[in-house]
């Protein structure tokens, strides 16, 4: 049907040619696909950027690029050749299509792309989501009923700028130091395990970091396998951003046939395998991404699906969000899942949406989908959970603050009978505000200080 909002037309994914960067010019397909390759030439600096970009791009970028490392970042830089290359797919980039990149804007931000007067809201926490302090056992955070986080390792072999484990992922940068994992990871899956074994009310476990693409297959699958050996365990899911970040990882023999071992093993068990993913633009997903995706599914991982992060800049209209979905669903194979409100944490406040603006664009994404295929949009609130973006109970839309309930305790709640009946709040960013907010907050603020 003609006239529609938003007009669907099928994109095969096409891997946009890397000789375009000066730094690629001799770059072979073999070097290309080789994992090993990708990882010995990520760019970690804005002199390795130069390297490879030369001065396709102005010197102000690169200024602006150091800039933001010394200042504001809170991860470090870390892109591999296949993200960098999905940037400005279609000719050789200059500045202004540089600085106008989605994948850019996240991966690498630039100190002109945060907010002058609030780049960071003033409730914004390292830990934003509580995840550490919930740690039952060291990485291994238990927030809701039945399901619990095990962060392996606190590396990923991609650090996207608005990591929402900031506070412990990745190298230390000038603006954050770090929060260190201390137990060798041995004693570290032990104590997992061991906490799992004793507590059978816990049926689900994520299986992240960090990325599980930085864990040594042997010691991954080992880990896996224990999981699969303990039979309450009914759903495993693995979290990787490499499956788009680096495709390569995922098609090493190696990985896929352990990956088989793996899910041959879950299936004779009745144990849900999945992987979820992390992307956040269509221009993300290649030709490699979709082949890593189906060679995980082929070798019997039961799905995979993508869990995105909503940011301005990069992908907040319900044009882009369809775009990727249809790319996702229609040509890569990965399911669309959630989309994530970027979390409160420091210096994120120019990738934040407003709640209501989530809501539109969850609004204005029905129905083109398929309904099982239709992502929720969903708000972390601290020490809540996961909500969808209509659940809240109140909103005060002038100081940009909604409310939210909820319907069990985390574990640090035991005793605390109030915490089923109280409100939590959420903050919108200020900047989203009409004049009233931002003055009442600019009042707060002051008023702090003194
Ligand atoms: S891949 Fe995930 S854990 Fe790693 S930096 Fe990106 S958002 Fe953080």
């Amino acid at each position: 049907m003609e006239g529609q909002p938003y007009e669907y037309r099928r994109r095969p994914l096409v891997e946009p040619d890397w000789t375009r960067f000066p730094g690629w010019r001799d770059v072979t397909r073999e070097q290309w696909e080789s994992a090993q390759w990708q990882r010995a030439h990520c760019v970690k600096n804005a002199r390795q950027l130069r390297t490879v970009l030369g001065d396709l791009v102005g010197e102000e970028f690169y200024a602006d690029l150091d800039a933001d490392q010394q200042r504001l970042a809170t991860m470090s830089m870390l892109v591999p050749p296949q993200m960098l290359n999905t940037m400005v797919p279609d000719q050789a980039p200059d500045t202004q299509a540089f600085y106008a990149d989605p994948v850019r804007r996240y991966m690498i931000p630039v100190a002109s792309d945060r907010h002058p007067e609030w780049p960071s809201h003033p409730y914004a926490t390292r830990d934003s989501l509580h995840e550490h302090d919930m740690w039952v056992a060291e990485g291994l955070t238990h927030r809701y009923p039945t399901k619990v986080l095990a962060e392996l390792l606190s590396t990923c072999p991609q650090y996207c700028g608005h990591c929402t484990r900031m506070d412990l992922v990745g190298n230390s940068t000038p603006a954050v130091d770090k929060l260190k994992l201390t137990l060798k990871p041995v004693d570290r899956y032990d104590a997992m395990i061991s906490y799992l074994q004793a507590h059978p009310g816990v049926r689900d476990v994520v299986v992240s970091g960090g990325d599980v693409a930085n864990v040594p297959w042997r010691n991954l699958e080992s880990f896996l396998m224990r999981l699969l050996g303990i039979e309450t365990i009914r759903d495993i899911r693995l979290a990787t951003k490499a499956l788009v970040g680096l495709p390569q990882h995922w098609l090493q023999p190696e990985v896929v046939e352990g990956l088989e071992r793996v899910a041959r093993t879950a299936a004779r068990r009745g144990v849900n395998l999945a992987i979820h993913t992390h992307v956040n633009h269509v221009n993300s997903l290649t030709p490699l991404v979709a082949r890593a995706t189906q060679t995980a599914l082929e070798v019997g991982v039961r799905d995979v699906r993508n869990q995105g992060v909503l940011m301005r800049g990069v992908n907040a209209t319900s044009a882009d969000l369809l775009d990727l979905c249809f790319g996702l669903q229609g040509e890569a194979g990965i399911l669309p899942y959630y989309f994530y409100m970027c979390d409160m944490i420091p210096n994120a406040e120019h990738w934040r949406v407003a709640v209501w603006q989530a809501q539109e664009l969850q609004h204005d994404m029905m129905g083109y989908l398929p309904g099982y295929a239709t992502p929720r949009i969903v708000c972390d609130v601290p020490f809540v959970g996961k909500r969808w973006v209509h659940m809240l109970t109140e909103y005060d839309r002038e100081r940009g603050i909604s409310y939210w309930t909820k319907n069990y305790r985390t574990s640090i709640e035991h005793d605390d009978t109030e915490a089923l009946a109280k409100q939590y709040p959420y903050y919108d960013p200020i900047d989203t505000l009409p004049e009233f907010g931002v003055r009442w907050w600019r009042k707060q603020d002051e008023a702090a200080a003194a």
